[in-house]
């Protein structure tokens, strides 16, 4: 269940280039793909490192996923299906500690809507959705 009232969270389709991705998050660890060739994180799931235009070089590194927020806005009159009974409600973007090159976008479940504290640290968290399938989630650092 989402600790935001009334979000209903999309189930991603899993496919072959994202299956060990959504695979981890159902056992609560958060991995990405290692460029081998240039040593860098990569997000979202690719072929091909679009730092350094290696192909087949990735291996799955699990990271921990603590961060920061780095910006974020508020969703008042969405018509996107899941957020209509959960607005007004957070979206942030975060910004990896382990790569800043990395970023994810957050709900940030446990604060209130427009009261984030922009900059302060993150640490994820998993959310389910409907069909069972876990998501990776930040929430702010106790
Ligand atoms: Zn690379």
């Amino acid at each position: 269940m989402s600790m935001i009232p009334g979000l209903e969270r999309p189930a991603p389709v899993p496919n072959e280039q994202t299956k060990p991705f959504w695979e981890a998050c159902n056992q609560g660890r958060l991995v990405l793909q290692n460029c081998t060739a240039c040593q860098r994180l990569h997000y979202p799931p690719a072929q091909k490192c679009d730092k350094c235009g290696a192909a087949d070089k990735f291996v799955w590194k699990e990271v921990q996923g603590k961060g920061h927020i780095d910006v974020y806005f508020v969703i008042r009159d969405s018509r996107i299906r899941g957020f209509r009974s959960a607005q007004p409600i957070n979206f942030a973007v975060i910004t990896l500690d382990e790569d800043p090159g990395i970023n994810f976008l957050s709900n940030l479940p446990g604060t209130p809507p427009g009261k984030v504290p922009t900059g302060a640290p993150v640490e994820l968290i998993f959310e389910k959705t409907n069909t069972g399938q876990m998501l990776p989630e930040w929430r702010v650092a106790s």
